[in-house]
Formats: C-alpha cells, sequence, structure tokens
C-alpha cells in the first residue's frame, strides 16, 4: 500500500471531504483517512436544508454526493483509526495499525463527536433504550415514549424527527428557554407530539436490561421527579475528536485547535478545519468552506516548501 502522499486528510466530514476536493483538483496526491463512515456528522443526521443552493437533501445523501464529487479527481480513501501523529519534522507521519503514512501536508478534519451526560445508567443502558443518533435507532420507538435530552439545535431537530416513530417525545432542558435556532423551534412549538420540560436536568437513567424511567431534578428546587419512558436520546453538545493529537499539537481547554485564517494551525504543514477547531460554527457550509481554504494554502505552502 501506498504511504506517501502530499496531502493527508484525517475526517472524512464535510472540512474533510471538501479539503479533498479541492487538493485533488490542485494535481496534490491525496489521501483521506476515516475511522467510521464517509459524511461525518451528517451520515447521522436525517435531512440537511441550510446548505445554500440545495433546499434539501438527506444527510447520508449529501455526504455521499461529496465523497463521489472529490474521488471524480482521484481522492483516494482509506478506512482506518489514526493512532499517533509525529508532527515534529518537515514531513508529517500518522500511525495506523496497518502501518504509518508521510505526508507533506496533514489537513486534520477528525470533526466533533456527541458528547455524554455521565450520568448513573447512561453508559449500561447505551444501546439497550440509550441512544445519542435519532437516525439511526428511532424506528425502533415506534409507539413509544421518550425523551430527548438538550436545548440545542440537534435535541430539537432529532426530537421533531422522532416524534415520526413515538407516541410522545418530551425534550428536557436545564434551562427555562431553548438555545435552538428560531426556525426549529418555531416548528417545534407547533408539533403535537413534542412536549417541553425545562429547568430540569436528567439524574439517573434507569432500568432493569432496558430503559424503564428516567430520573429528572428541577433545578431551581432541586426537587427529584421520576418520568417512566421507554428510550432517552442524549443531544448535550459535541465534543473534538482529538485522541491521535496527544501530546502532537498544543490543544485548547475544551480540545479544539487553534487555526488562523488560513486554517493554520501553530505547526507549518499541519492545518485543522472544521469542527475540530477553535469557533467553529458547526455547520455543513462552514466546515466545506474550511477545507476549502486549508487545501488552497496547503498547496501554496508544499509549492514554497518542497519544489526540487
Ligand atoms: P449545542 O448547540 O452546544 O447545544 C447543547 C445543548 O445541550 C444546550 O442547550 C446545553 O444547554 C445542553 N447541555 C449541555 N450540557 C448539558 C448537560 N450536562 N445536561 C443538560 N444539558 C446540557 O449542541 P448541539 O445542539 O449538539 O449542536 C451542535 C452544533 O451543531 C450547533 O452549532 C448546531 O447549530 C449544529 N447543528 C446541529 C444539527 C443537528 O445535529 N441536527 C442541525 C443543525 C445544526 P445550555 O443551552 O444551557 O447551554
Amino acid at each position: 500500500m501506498d504511504s506517501e502522499y502530499d496531502v493527508v486528510i484525517v475526517g472524512g466530514g464535510p472540512a474533510g471531504l471538501a479539503a479533498g476536493l479541492y487538493a485533488t483538483r490542485a494535481r496534490l496526491k491525496t489521501l483521506l483517512i476515516e475511522r467510521g463512515v464517509p459524511g461525518g456528522q451528517i451520515a447521522v443526521t436525517e435531512m440537511v436544508e441550510n446548505y445554500p443552493g440545495i433546499e434539501e437533501i438527506l444527510g447520508p445523501e449529501l455526504g455521499d454526493k461529496m465523497l463521489r464529487h472529490a474521488e471524480k479527481f482521484d481522492l483516494e480513501s482509506q478506512y482506518i483509526e489514526v493512532e499517533s501523529a509525529d508532527l515534529n519534522s518537515k514531513t508529517k507521519v500518522l500511525t495506523t495499525r496497518h502501518g504509518e503514512i508521510n505526508a507533506k501536508v496533514l489537513i486534520i478534519a477528525s470533526g466533533a463527536e456527541h458528547r455524554k451526560l455521565e450520568v448513573p445508567g447512561e453508559e449500561e443502558l447505551s444501546g439497550k433504550g440509550v441512544s445519542y443518533c435519532a437516525v439511526c435507532d428511532g424506528a425502533f420507538f415506534r409507539d413509544k415514549d421518550l425523551i430527548v435530552v438538550g436545548g440545542g439545535d440537534a435535541a430539537v431537530e432529532e426530537g421533531s424527527f422522532l416524534t415520526r416513530f413515538a407516541s410522545n417525545v418530551t425534550i428536557v432542558h436545564r434551562r427555562d428557554e431553548l438555545r435552538a435556532g428560531k426556525i426549529l423551534q418555531e416548528r417545534a412549538f407547533k408539533n403535537p407530539k413534542l412536549d417541553f420540560i425545562y429547568s430540569h436536568v436528567v439524574e439517573s437513567i434507569n432500568g432493569n436490561g432496558v430503559v424503564g424511567s428516567a430520573t429528572l431534578r428541577n433545578v431551581k428546587t432541586n426537587e427529584l421527579v421520576e418520568k417512566p419512558v421507554d428510550g432517552v436520546f442524549i443531544y448535550v453538545g459535541l465534543t473534538p475528536n482529538n485522541e491521535f493529537l496527544e501530546n502532537a499539537l498544543p490543544l485548547d481547554d475544551q480540545g479544539h485547535i487553534h487555526v488562523n485564517l488560513k486554517m493554520e494551525t501553530r505547526i507549518p504543514g499541519v492545518y485543522a478545519v472544521g469542527d475540530i477547531r477553535q469557533e467553529s460554527s458547526r455547520q455543513v457550509v462552514a466546515a466545506a468552506g474550511d477545507g476549502a481554504t486549508a487545501a488552497i494554502f496547503a498547496e501554496r505552502y508544499i509549492a514554497e516548501n518542497f519544489s526540487e
């Protein structure tokens, strides 16, 4: 297997796929490494309806289109986990279980995944009623009662999606107003199958083998209430996928990577794009823009630093 590339991109979400498109169109020998399925978070999003020019498209379909588009220009892909990165030399070295891969430029597009609630019962009942993916698991909850935890876009959008299957979905949010965008809120408030419990947090998820209830605490009065439910979907934000970067690159307190307007990190030849970078707006179109920007400046970096 080839192990020498101009550009290696870690992560196959919209940021990585856009970087792949631009890098291959610049005729750079480019490898994209993805540990899961291409598309990143949109691969587990029902519908994308805010990508300019495309009024609505299924998330996995958009991911697939982005991959095929870049492959048309010879993007190579490997589906494997990057275990570590050595960024000390001019050539960057990534280690996978199949060996080392060398790159003139590394574009980090490893994104973020759903944060855990870290309450009793969450881990034990994961896959047994506790889920982080409505698109993957929603259909298992036909005519059931669910709660969705969180108050952001993901909680409201995915909560609304779950009403297609469930008889009732209650969004449990820790504050007394939602954080989600206004359009999503307006739609959600009109949905007869969606209820809202504000100012409550989940203290524990309970059940013998499968979820049977959740204990909620009123954050104002500390009063506890046990709510019978068949499933708990957790959407309380995202946490960056940075495990392979330990000691390789400075990260901020939240584990994001600092970049400048060219998407350059503090290490020459290393770029970070999408949800792994600081101050990401976490939108598909912005991630794609990051990827394009990084690839354009990566091409210039290679021309200036590796010309024979
Ligand atoms: P988010 O916007 O960071 O919202 C996280 C929510 O979880 C907030 O309401 C937060 O409460 C709550 N929360 C955090 N920790 C909690 C805890 N321990 N217990 C209870 N509640 C907790 O995250 P998101 O909704 O996952 O969205 C992430 C990004 O993706 C956003 O920028 C969003 O615009 C974008 N996005 C996602 C989708 C989608 O996934 N379907 C769609 C469009 C856009 P507070 O409000 O009190 O902080």
